[in-house]
């Protein structure tokens, strides 16, 4: 029996009566993490991993009607029995396993295999049915050890003080930038954030995560010296606003795992890309599919059927599954976009 199947809400599990990370309003909902196109607002209840609900109150509600559970431990509904396991992709995110009468599913979410430091690595579950995304399920995507891709931000940032600019960087406002200010050199200078990107950086630092300290760069007046020394954490909604002329004479840059391709760095128009993802390179999806000892692979988002070839390849049950998430790579939830100084 199918535990997951795609209804126009999203993925539901028929023998629970429950949708894992519904695009429209439900009655029960299970979240896998706290991106716009995962966590959407409007069910009756949620039900999500515990490290993830200070992100979940900040975006959908502090007064959301949502139960967490500690990964790893389960509860029966309907004779289902659901667990959260680590997925690696930002604070909070998780897989969820389903198990009933004997037969085990997984459903992926967005995941990363490499740890990061800022979430609980990604733990690989047995199941006979794995439920993966693809954002970046095409073999040209490898990423770089991140040590490089942070050598290279701080690099940068160095050169560009030396040269009197300040430093902005582009990136996702929640598990990207936390990521970054997790692994440059907060040494080099003053780090200020974007009025969107500080309260994650809150949360972060309220569920446990290590930040280093951070400034909101509303605070500061166009021309402060303090500026050209500075790198500056902005989500890209932020790019070619009035935010921005505070910083005079300023470099830019983007982080994303899109920046492998050229033209997206060039259709971004900033000065310097860095190659740097929230999720599963080639390699990565590979392997964690393989972990999983799955028979049958579902496969969403991206390069769906990039992967279901060449899965099926190599002997397996694999076939794409419609689903209506989004890039959190490229695209920002436009509610978290609205000018926030
Ligand atoms: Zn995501
Ligand atoms: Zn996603």
């Amino acid at each position: 029996m199918d535990l997951v199947i795609a209804r126009p809400e999203g993925l539901y599990c028929p023998p629970g009566d429950f949708y894992i990370d519904p695009w429209r309003p439900v009655e029960r909902a299970v979240i896998t993490h706290g991106h716009g196109d995962h966590a959407r607002g409007g069910s009756v209840r949620y039900l999500a991993a515990a490290p993830g609900e200070g992100i979940l109150r900040a975006r959908l509600g502090a007064d959301i009607d949502l139960q967490t559970l500690p990964y790893g431990a389960s509860l029966d509904h309907h004779g289902v029995r659901l667990s959260f396991h680590p997925a690696g992709h930002v604070l909070g995110s998780a897989q969820v396993r389903l198990e009933y009468q004997g037969e085990v599913w997984v459903a992926s979410g967005d995941y990363k295999v490499e740890a990061d430091g800022t979430c609980t690595p990604f733990e690989p579950v047995r199941c006979h049915t794995f439920i993966t995304e693809s954002t970046f399920g095409l073999p040209i995507y490898r990423w770089q050890p991140q040590a490089e891709i942070f050598a290279g931000i701080d690099a940068w940032w160095r050169q560009n003080q030396a040269e009197g600019r300040a430093s902005v960087l582009f990136c996702y406002a929640f598990g990207k930038a936390q990521r970054i200010l997790h692994g440059i050199d907060a040494s080099i200078g003053p780090i200020l954030a974007h009025g969107s990107v500080e309260p994650l950086n809150q949360v972060y630092r309220e569920g446990g995560v290590r930040l280093p300290a951070t400034q909101y760069a509303g605070d500061f007046k166009k021309a402060d010296p303090a500026l050209r020394q500075a790198l500056i954490l902005a989500p890209p909604s932020a790019g070619g606003s009035t935010w921005m002329r505070r910083f005079g004479e300023y470099s830019d840059a983007f982080a994303s795992g899109w920046m492998m391709l050229r033209g997206t760095r060039r259709r971004r128009g900033v000065d310097r890309g860095f190659v740097l993802s929230d999720h599963a390179d080639w390699p990565g999806l590979l392997w964690a599919i393989e972990q999983t000892g799955a028979e049958r692979v579902m496969v969403t988002h991206g390069s769906v059927n990039v992967l279901v070839r060449y899965l099926r390849e190599r002997g397996l049950d694999a076939q794409g599954f419609a689903t209506e998430y989004g890039d959190d790579e490229e695209s920002e939830d436009p509610k978290q976009e609205v000018d926030a100084g």
